[in-house]
């Protein structure tokens, strides 16, 4: 059978590839999740969900409750006033990014994307029938978007700019003034903002700023996935102006009907329930940011230190060699080209694992790199 051109247009993730060679003893620094338990009392809203049956589809934008947990999260920390009704439920911010892009852009449309960035941003555009245009993020500017490289790349093509503060891969979190332009650009050029902030949460000595508090013209998405190592729960949210969420909700509702009701409950109790294990889960992935980057740097690598997210995105030498070398010392890193061409001269390394175990991979990759 002949696969459409649209898919074709498509590869699998080359991250998901570098899991595949994980052996035995290797410790893996390509992952892209905490490698801390969901919160126990997350666990128990969930397993009473089951106990009490909520084992049936929800309303399609997902359950009013929770809806109502967001919408009073989004205006409390993020300034964003979100009605319930503007707020679907998603499965991931995954499923949140796709329906925006079915929603928004028509074939051919233009669509600025951070590279490097996240490996779905690309795919995502392309199977929406839009071209992703990279706006090459440098590391002088500490990887930061700014407005000026942004501006460079707008065509009258130019349909929506994605914005993910903090980043994947590198770690970079945008100004407040920054933040501030690039919502000008988009009210003055009738473009869309689309601002993924699964990382909000774990920032570390900069302050998070929303688009949409700034501008009409945004899709905020947001999960649960990084902020409460509730990543296989599968369970995000998106907001945005009513008209484009009404749109938002076809793709959704013929997609998935609803997210797990299971989960909708476990979301619940994340936003109601105590939020310290935030603050434990930020420290102590700081204290590994600054161990990481304090060992590469000792090694002479170029990184710049990273204010947000898990990650570190080292500039390396034949990045491509010294991923083979650190998987034969059981050391999985991920090559910067599976995040966007200009991340091709770069590595991530994530540290959402453990101390010592960061500690160990730092020898074995000094091995490597003296
Ligand atoms: N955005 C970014 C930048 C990510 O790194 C990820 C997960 N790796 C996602 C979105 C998707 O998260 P999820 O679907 O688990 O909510």
């Amino acid at each position: 059978m002949e696969p459409s051109r649209r898919v074709k247009l498509i590869n699998l993730s080359g991250i998901r590839k570098m899991f595949e060679l994980v052996g035995e003893d290797s410790i893996n620094l390509g992952l892209g999740e905490p490698d801390f338990d969901t919160p126990y009392h997350i666990i128990e809203a969930a397993k009473k969900a089951l106990d009490e049956g909520f084992t049936h589809y929800t309303v399609n934008k997902g359950i009013i409750e929770l809806r109502d947990a967001i919408s009073t999260k989004l205006g409390k920390e993020n300034r964003i006033t979100a009605n319930p009704e503007s707020i679907i439920v998603t499965v991931g911010a995954s499923e949140a990014l796709h329906l925006a892009l079915q929603a928004l852009i028509n074939e051919g449309d233009e669509v600025l994307i951070p590279d490097p960035g996240f490996v779905s941003y690309d795919a995502s555009v392309k199977l929406a029938g839009g071209v992703s245009i990279p706006v090459r993020l440098k590391e002088e500017d500490g990887f930061r978007m700014t407005p000026e490289r942004v501006l460079e790349k707008i065509t009258p093509r130019t349909r929506a700019i994605i914005l993910n503060s903090p980043s994947n891969p590198t770690g970079s979190v945008m100004k407040k003034k920054d933040v501030k332009v690039m919502a000008e650009i988009a009210d003055d050029l009738g473009l869309a903002i689309i601002s993924d902030e699964i990382y909000e949460k774990i920032i570390y000595d900069e302050k998070h700023y929303s688009p949409a508090r700034f501008s009409e013209n945004v899709i905020t998405i947001n999960g649960f996935s990084k902020s409460y190592a509730m990543t296989g729960f599968r369970i995000g949210y998106v907001t945005s102006t009513p008209n484009l969420i009404e749109e938002m909700l076809k793709v959704h509702q013929y997609v998935t009907a609803c997210a797990s009701s299971i989960s909708q409950k476990a979301a619940l109790a994340a936003l109601e329930g105590p939020q310290d294990s935030i603050n434990i889960m930020v420290n102590e992935f700081r204290r590994r940011r600054d161990l990481i980057l304090r060992r590469l740097r000792s090694m002479g690598i170029s990184c710049v230190k990273p204010q947000g997210a898990f990650y570190i995105f080292p500039k390396i030498k034949y990045p491509e060699n010294f991923v083979a070398d650190a998987l034969k010392k059981g050391v999985v890193l991920v090559p910067g080209s599976a995040c966007g061409i200009y991340g091709q001269d770069h590595v991530r390394l994530s540290y959402a694992t453990s101390y010592e175990k960061i500690e160990e991979a730092m020898d074995r990759l000094e091995n490597i790199y003296s």
